[in-house]
């Protein structure tokens, strides 16, 4: 399904431009337009899928699986030192474009990117529970 109003959707289909490192029938990865380091990109299904939650794990498999091969070409041509791969769900979340993507982040010693959180403390009995009604659900 294409949605009228997305602008992932027209993206996907080459109807707005991209920067495209790659694409085939089902997928297509470009870069960033407002790149968190260089060589920041994003890969996304044609398909339109809002999130984690309404994607099917068939396309999220495949994709990931393709986000293997692209993280591993632009290691090689890069030469970053690491790479955080994200995926944001939700406002809450960070998410801005309602069009499932998957970000691929290379990182540079001193790039001065920060991603992260004050570490909480886990709450092992309603962890247990809720794992437990979590099992229940999937
Ligand atoms: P998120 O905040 O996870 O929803 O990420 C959306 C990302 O899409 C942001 O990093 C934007 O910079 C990026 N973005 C938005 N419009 C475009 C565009 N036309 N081409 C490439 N990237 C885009
Ligand atoms: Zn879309």
């Amino acid at each position: 399904m294409v949605k009228d109003d997305c602008i992932f959707c027209k993206l996907a289909h080459g109807e707005i431009p991209s920067t495209t490192i790659y694409e085939d029938k089902d997928f297509r990865v470009y870069f960033d337009i407002a790149p968190a380091t260089k060589g920041h990109c994003l890969i996304i299904p044609k398909e339109h899928y809002q999130d984690v939650f309404e994607i099917d794990a068939e396309t999220a498999g495949k994709l990931f699986a393709l986000a293997t091969v692209v993280a591993r070409g632009m290691k090689k041509v890069l030469k970053c030192d690491g790479m955080n791969i994200m995926q944001n769900n939700g406002t809450i979340a960070g998410q801005t474009v309602f069009h499932f993507h998957l970000h691929l982040i290379p990182r540079y010693d001193g790039d001065g990117v920060d991603f992260h959180y004050a570490p909480g403390e886990a709450n092992m009995e309603e962890l247990a529970m809720i794992a437990k009604e979590i099992r229940a659900n999937i």
